[in-house]
């Protein structure tokens, strides 16, 4: 298990997040002379084989981790998965077969404007009316069994809640925004036809989207796009049509055979449990000192969100909290109290350290 080094704080800011320190002294150790090319990876071409076996290597990692056949194909794209949310519908949907969204939070409805903004997005469920405390259930989705896919984003870094089960489309495509759980835990990732998530909340440094689907889908991108709009540009040249972030790309690699060495998904799944118990057995155990956002149902494993009595021991907590090595723990500008993100990289013990923490403030200040 790693622990923290004495000048190092435990990061909760939701994104970019923490990365694992054995990583970051590995990229650290080979910064200057990458595996004896004798120069930097920031340096290299990215046709030298030295950043192919990068590449394919990364690839294949992140589908043996999601156990994904050869159907499936893994690109690495950019602009973030803000940019995932217009190139869905630009590729997929049309307005005879629009792109149907479940509406859980932020994110979602940031991804939903993109596709109505262009006239081709639907809505197929939405837990906004009631403060998006929970995501919708498999009975509140009314699926146009005509859309070209259902649009779901299954965990919601704003307001703290997660999916705990794979919605049943009858047939219709399933995309899902992973931006904020990627690779946290084992899923039937074969039951969805694309996954996208921005890397920096739980796999690396900002600056590539993993995008994960079915190859016959990314080659149904229509050829009126722009070359660098359409996913099947990136099918068919690997990733490489243009120069790829590649010290990005690298890092991601890095991060996914940690993940691999620690013991997969399971392993990250089951640390995932350990903090999410630590904290919500925080707020369960305050007689309601604690408020948290999510249903209990619908409770995020990576981003535990809650309210303190008053504004003032919110502002009290977030400083305090920062002199005890406990850094990022305010909540989103948008919906304000705490949220602390738990990702694969945060150690055991930073969860340990915020629950500790949470219940001498309660003391304190309750
Ligand atoms: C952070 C986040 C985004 C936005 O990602 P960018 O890479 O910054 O565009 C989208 N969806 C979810 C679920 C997120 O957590």
């Amino acid at each position: 298990m790693e622990t923290l080094e004495a000048d190092r704080v435990y990061n909760f800011n939701p994104g970019p997040a923490m990365l694992p320190l054995s990583v970051l002294k590995e990229a650290q150790a080979e910064f200057l002379n990458f595996n004896h090319s004798g120069e930097s990876i920031l340096e290299i071409s990215h046709r030298a084989p030295q950043y192919a076996a990068v590449h394919e290597k990364a690839k294949a990692d992140i589908k043996e981790l999601m156990g994904l056949g050869d159907e499936y194909e893994v690109l690495f794209m950019t602009g973030g998965a803000s940019t995932q949310f217009a190139l869905l519908p630009l590729n997929f949907a049309t307005k005879e077969h629009p792109g149907t969204y479940v509406l859980s939070g932020s994110f979602a409805e940031k991804s939903y404007k993109e596709a109505a903004h262009l006239g081709i997005g639907t809505i197929a469920a939405s837990s906004k009316e009631t403060g998006y405390h929970h995501v919708p259930a498999q009975d509140e989705l009314k699926i146009d069994p005509n859309a070209a896919y259902v649009h779901i984003c299954y965990n919601n870094t704003i307001y703290g809640t997660e999916y705990h089960y794979i919605p049943d489309t009858h047939g219709v495509p399933l995309f899902a925004d992973m931006s904020s759980d990627m690779l946290s835990r084992p899923l039937d990732f074969s039951k969805f036809d694309l996954i996208y998530a921005g890397v920096q909340k739980n796999l690396g440094p900002a600056g590539v989207t993993l995008v994960i689907g079915k190859k016959a889908l990314f080659e149904k991108s229509p050829e009126k796009l722009p070359t660098m709009f359409r996913y099947s540009t990136f099918l068919k040249k690997d990733s490489l049509f243009n120069t790829p972030p590649a010290f990005n790309i690298y890092m991601v690699g890095k991060v996914v055979a940690w993940i691999k060495e620690q013991g997969g998904l399971e392993v990250m799944a089951k640390r995932a449990k350990k903090r999410a118990d630590l904290v919500y057995g925080a707020i369960d155990a305050s007689n309601g000192f604690y408020r948290g956002h999510a249903d209990k149902d619908s409770r995020s494993f990576m981003n535990v969100t809650f309210r303190l009595p008053n504004e003032e021991l919110e502002k009290k907590f977030i400083a305090e909290a920062a002199e005890h090595k406990l850094a990022g723990v305010k909540g989103h500008r948008s919906v304000g109290g705490i949220r602390t993100s738990i990702y694969n990289a945060m150690p055991i013990e930073g969860a340990e350290l915020l629950a500790d923490f949470m219940e001498k403030f309660r003391r304190a200040n309750a």
